[in-house]
C-alpha cells in the first residue's frame, strides 16, 4: 500500500498551536438538588437517625429511601425509621483509597462493605466502611453497628456515620 500525500495547505506549528489553544474560564459553579427522599435521609443522618420509605404495594422498606417504587411503578407510602445496626452483606479489604490513590504502608487497609440495615427489607442497605475490626476477621453475615460522629460535627452527609463496627 503506497502512501499518498493528499493535496492541501499544512498549518505551521504556530498556526496549529493557535488553532487549538482555548482560553476560556467558564463559571463551573453548580447546585445539586438532593430531592425529597434523599433530602430527608440526609437531614435525619444529621440527627443520628436512619430513615427509609415503605411501599404497601410490595411491602418493602427501602433504604436509601425513594419516593417511587421501581417494582410497583407507584409512589411509595410512608417514612419509617430503621435501626443503625445491621449485617455485612458483602465487603472487600483494599489498600486503595476512594480517590484511587494507594494507601501508605503504615496505613491500615480500608474495608468498604454493604451493610443490610435492621428494619429495612432484605438486600436494602448502605455502602460504607467497617472499622474497629481486624480485616482478617470480617465475615459476611457479621453484625455491625454505626459509629456516629459527635452531633456537633454532623453535616447531613453519609459520613456523619464514621463507620460500622462489630456489634
Ligand atoms: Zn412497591
Amino acid at each position: 500500500m503506497s502512501k499518498e500525500i493528499l493535496p492541501g495547505t499544512p498549518l505551521s506549528s504556530e498556526e496549529f498551536e493557535k488553532s487549538i489553544t482555548i482560553e476560556e474560564h467558564p463559571n463551573l459553579e453548580y447546585s445539586w438538588d438532593d430531592g425529597i427522599a434523599i433530602g430527608r435521609y440526609l437531614k435525619e443522618l444529621k440527627e443520628g437517625r436512619i430513615i427509609a420509605r415503605t411501599c404497601c404495594g410490595c411491602n418493602r422498606t427501602m433504604l436509601p429511601p425513594r419516593m417511587f417504587c421501581e417494582l410497583c411503578y407507584r409512589p411509595t407510602d410512608e417514612w419509617a425509621f430503621v435501626e443503625d445496626t445491621g449485617v455485612v452483606n458483602t465487603f472487600c479489604v483494599t489498600r486503595v483509597n476512594w480517590d484511587a490513590s494507594r494507601r501508605g504502608p503504615d496505613e491500615p487497609p480500608l474495608i468498604p462493605a454493604v451493610v443490610e440495615i435492621d428494619g429495612a427489607s432484605k438486600g436494602m442497605g448502605i455502602l460504607h466502611l467497617l472499622g474497629e475490626v481486624d480485616p482478617k476477621k470480617v465475615k459476611i453475615g457479621m453484625r455491625v453497628k454505626a459509629v456516629w460522629k459527635p452531633k456537633a460535627q454532623r453535616e447531613g452527609k453519609i459520613t456523619d456515620i464514621k463507620y460500622f463496627k462489630p456489634y
